[in-house]
């Protein structure tokens, strides 16, 4: 299945030579210390002390009955200490990056939530942090940049090229060539060269691992579908990854359609994007007519990324997994009616999932079990989604 961080024809290396003594160091240490007792036993610590795991999986009853077909559980990363799953991977990358004597993080970011998270690992762990973030982005999102400083990070804004995520993480993966030898690089998705796919997957896989048992112990079988919203994909592959032997469970990701699969205003890489080779990897990437990496747009700042992790882009091929595209239409309707149902508010990204358990529930009886995963919390959103609906709300 993976030969030297291939997934299918996906995945690789595909980086400068100045790159690959940084890379080859990371695979050893993770080879090193993935299975270590010692290392799970202080990362599963963390987890449990620090981050608050095991999230809960919890019956949304309200919304089950209303929509009148399937029931749906949530996974709740959303109670995660920083309000997301993707502690889940800073945790594992900053313990990591210890062990191998680094003292320095540093990470890209778009929306802000990797490089506060990063932030808050490096806090935790008592390490220099670096964050590059687009300038566009720094500007769009001054709480975060005040949230990584007030955490005791350097932010960094990026003017190259659209002033955007991709451009962080180019600066960054330049950044990493320049000074290896004190820092890691880590990266906040499933993409990039090998390992960071392996690696980011293995990290946050522990979502899936707990699906399992939770379900088994309290419906005492495995769900019919797992549904995640995907942008660069980590909370969806640690969602999917424990149950891809199960080929009962289906597996749904859920991209961000924007306005449209049909407009240049999307970011559905699955849907209108083509093979190419981008940040390290081989996958599937949003391009124009040249092959240049085209913009792209959702109104969750969490999945605008223009590529998709490459195990994401094998299963897709395989069919194993389903990827289905979610308008910004969907989404707001989603996060205002999962409020509303459940008292609970979603981030807009995990929506784009909340809004096709939506589609899909009534169409499966009432003995079917869905589990979609609440990748994060909504309060970030709010401003955003009431401009959405015409309404001007000051933070
Ligand atoms: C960053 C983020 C995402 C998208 O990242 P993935 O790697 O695709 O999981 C989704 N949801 C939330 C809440 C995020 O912060």
């Amino acid at each position: 299945m993976h030969n030297n961080g291939r997934f299918g024809i996906h995945g690789g290396q595909y980086i400068p030579e100045t790159l690959m003594n940084a890379v080859i160091e990371l695979e050893e240490a993770y080879n090193r210390y993935k299975d270590d007792p010692e290392f799970k036993s202080e990362l599963s610590e963390l987890f449990n002390e620090y981050a608050g795991r095991p999230s809960r999986l919890y019956y949304a009853k309200r919304m089950s009955e209303d929509l009148g077909g399937a029931k749906i559980y949530l996974k709740r990363e959303d109670l995660n200490h920083t309000g997301a799953h993707k502690i889940n991977n800073v945790l594992g990358q900053a313990l990591l990056a210890k062990k191998m004597g680094k003292t320095r993080l540093i990470a890209e970011t778009g929306a802000g939530q990797h490089g506060v998270a990063t932030a808050t690992a490096a806090a935790l762990f008592g390490m220099e942090c670096v964050v590059f973030m687009g300038e566009e982005d720094t500007r769009r999102q001054a709480l975060n940049v005040y949230k990584m400083k007030l955490l005791g990070a350097e932010v960094i804004p990026v003017t190259t090229g659209t002033a955007t995520l991709k451009d962080a993480v180019s600066q960054a993966m330049r950044e990493w060539t320049s000074r290896i030898a004190d820092t890691h690089y880590c990266l906040g998705s499933v993409m990039g060269p090998h390992p960071f796919p392996t690696i980011v997957r293995d990290f946050q896989a522990v979502i899936s691992d707990e699906i399992r048992s939770q379900m088994l112990e309290k419906e005492g079988r495995l769900p019919d579908a797992v549904i995640a919203c995907v942008g660069g994909g980590s909370n969806a592959i640690g969602s999917f990854y424990h149950f891809i032997p199960d080929e009962q469970v289906e597996l749904i990701g859920c991209e961000a359609a924007g306005r449209g699969i049909d407009t240049f205003e999307t970011a559905a890489t699955i849907h209108t994007g083509r093979l190419g080779i981008f940040h390290g990897m081989k996958s599937y990437f949003c391009q124009d007519e040249f092959g240049q990496i085209a913009p792209v747009y959702s109104i969750s700042a969490g999945l605008d990324y223009p590529g998709i992790g490459p195990e994401h882009a094998w299963l897709h091929d395989t069919g194993r997994a389903r990827y289905e595209a979610i308008t910004d239409e969907e989404a707001v309707g989603a996060f205002e009616y999962v409020s509303r149902m459940e008292g609970i508010i979603p981030a807009i990204e995990s929506a784009h999932a909340l809004a096709y358990a939506m589609k899909y529930a009534p169409s499966l009886p009432k003995d079917k079990i869905l589990v979609v995963t609440v990748s994060g919390r909504g309060d970030k959103d709010c401003v955003s989604v009431a401009k959405y609906r015409g309404e001007e709300i000051s933070e």
